[in-house]
């Protein structure tokens, strides 16, 4: 049996030929200007590739071929089922090259390969099918509108989409905007992270192997204010589907007004309450549950990043979340048992570190609070955990994007759900009890996107996936996700 061990993915990644061209109008280009940047790997320090270094006209360019490809039809004309076919065709791919891009998601962002490939590919791969499958199983309405009347009522595909994704699942981003983008008959830009842009230009490769015609998806690397800026002011697209920063989803909003009023669609940042009752059955579990905060290095807007437990249960239940935390040691990610890798990048791994030193100043350090340096590389940081937090302080505020869990006592039922939305934030939330009744009344309490009950972070296709307040305001996954993509016509027939 094929055993992927440390040696096995060192070997693949030494074979690796990434691509760092952006790819417009179905071809690898360099960028109008030539520039580059050096892409690295912050698990080594390593240069990993040259990145096209893209501006205004790489995105002009873009524009231009996903304008041209809708308005001819050959995407956007076609029939919902024709667009299934090849979107499945695109899942295929994706699952014959699961590896390479996983180990390109790795390389480039830091996290642990047999993570990326045993779990967050295999999804990736069902989440492009399901929306390759809903696709021609959407049906419009017709207004009762009286005899003589009829009034449909149908969704339209939008026209040019531009999506700007960020660094901690840029594989799953990418796919999370462009797919039931794609799936509606738009055209595409995709402006990946500067920080992770390898896998989006994969995809693009199987992006034209699956068949989906030239112009219908580009991708434009580089810098947010060289290609993010010019793609939020542009006159000519229509829409904008941006998760990242609640600081940088402000702007986009800016560059809608002063441009086009364009559709403005944010997944942002978040500081999520996951609140644990004393009268929650499985305490393990639910300490299991609560170290998933350090999953991914705890680079995740949705992770329950507070933590507040009933004070009768606190000194028990935070022992065994330390426990649990021990799987999160910060390792090689390329070694197949790592759990958590490196910090995506230097820049990144500071900051986290200044949020740690505030934390001890407030806050008591109870595990962890130090930078590793593992092969030649300062950009890992142990799973860190502060108790007797108070919720306004700096850690209990600020979205840290790193593995540190802040942990907060409460007493009453009242006064844990008004911890828990005393944030200028509204991603996710959760709840750790046994009572039904107070399962739903502490879940209709928290103003959230989605509230987990007994569970953390639950994410899936199935079900809309967002936030409300400095959050943001879109939906992906879901049915739901059309909404972005797709625009209301009328026409209403006299006979
Ligand atoms: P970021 O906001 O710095 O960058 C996101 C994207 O915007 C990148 O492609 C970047 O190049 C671009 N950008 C940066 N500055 C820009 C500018 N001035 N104009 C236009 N575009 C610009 O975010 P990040 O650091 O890449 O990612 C971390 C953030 O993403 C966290 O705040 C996290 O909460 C958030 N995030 C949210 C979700 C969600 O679904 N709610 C999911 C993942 C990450």
């Amino acid at each position: 049996m094929l055993e992927r061990n440390l040696g096995y993915w060192t070997e693949r990644a030494a074979t690796l030929r990434p691509e760092g061209r952006a790819f417009i109008a179905g071809e690898f280009v360099n960028a109008v200007s030539a520039a580059t940047y050096e892409n690295r790997n912050p698990a080594t320090g390593a240069v990993i590739n040259l990145v096209a270094s893209c501006d205004q006209l790489d995105v002009d360019a873009a524009v231009v071929a996903a304008r041209t490809s809708f308005e001819s039809g050959v995407w956007s004309r076609i029939t919902p089922t024709e667009r299934k076919k090849t979107l499945l065709k695109l899942a295929e791919l994706i699952e014959r090259d699961s590896e390479d891009l996983a180990l390109l998601e790795s390389l480039d962002m830091g996290k642990p390969v047999s993570v990326a490939f045993g779990y967050e590919l295999p999804e990736l791969v069902e989440y492009v099918r399901w929306f390759s499958e809903a696709i021609d199983k959407l049906y419009d309405e017709v207004a009762p509108a009286g005899e003589g009347n009829l009034a449909l009522i149908r969704r339209e595909p939008i026209g040019v989409v531009g999506a700007v994704v960020p660094w901690n699942f840029p594989l799953d981003m990418a796919i999370w905007k462009t797919i039931p983008a794609l799936a509606a008959g738009n055209s595409v830009v995709l402006k990946p992270a500067e920080q992770s842009p390898l896998t989006a230009l994969k995809l693009a490769e199987l992006v034209k192997e699956a068949g989906i015609p030239d112009g219908v998806f580009n991708v434009v690397p580089g810098f947010g204010s060289a290609v993010g800026r010019p793609m939020g002011l542009h006159m000519d697209i229509d829409c904008i589907a941006f998760t990242g920063s609640t600081e940088v989803g402000k702007m986009f909003l800016g560059y809608s007004a002063s441009s086009n009023m364009k559709l403005v669609w944010l997944e942002c940042g978040g500081k999520s309450p996951n609140i644990v009752f004393a009268d929650t059955e499985n305490l393990d579990a639910a300490a299991e549950a609560a170290a998933k905060v350090f999953y991914n290095q705890g680079e995740i807007c949705s992770s329950p990043t507070r933590l507040l437990v009933e004070r009768s249960i606190k000194d028990v239940f935070v022992t065994k979340v330390v426990a649990h935390a021990a799987a999160y040691r910060p390792r090689d990610p390329l070694h197949p048992e790592s759990m958590m890798g490196a910090m995506v990048d230097g820049n990144h791994a500071n900051r986290v570190m200044e949020f740690i030193e505030a934390g001890k100043k407030q806050a008591r350090l109870l595990l962890g609070g130090n930078r590793l340096t593992i092969n030649g590389s300062e950009n890992f940081i142990e799973p860190t955990i502060f108790d007797e937090v108070q919720n306004d302080h700096v850690i209990a505020r600020d979205e840290i994007f790193g593995p540190v869990l802040a942990i907060i006592a409460f007493d009453t039922e009242e006064e844990a759900v008004r911890i828990a939305n005393d944030t200028v934030y509204g991603l996710m939330a959760s709840v750790f009890t046994s009572n039904l009744s107070r399962a739903h009344r502490v879940s209709n309490a928290l103003k959230a996107g989605t509230v987990a009950v007994n569970a953390v972070d639950m994410i899936s296709p199935l079900v809309p996936f967002g936030g409300v307040k400095q959050s943001g305001n879109g939906r992906d996954n879901s049915l739901h996700a059309f909404e972005k993509y797709t625009s209301l016509k009328t026409t209403w027939i006299k006979y």
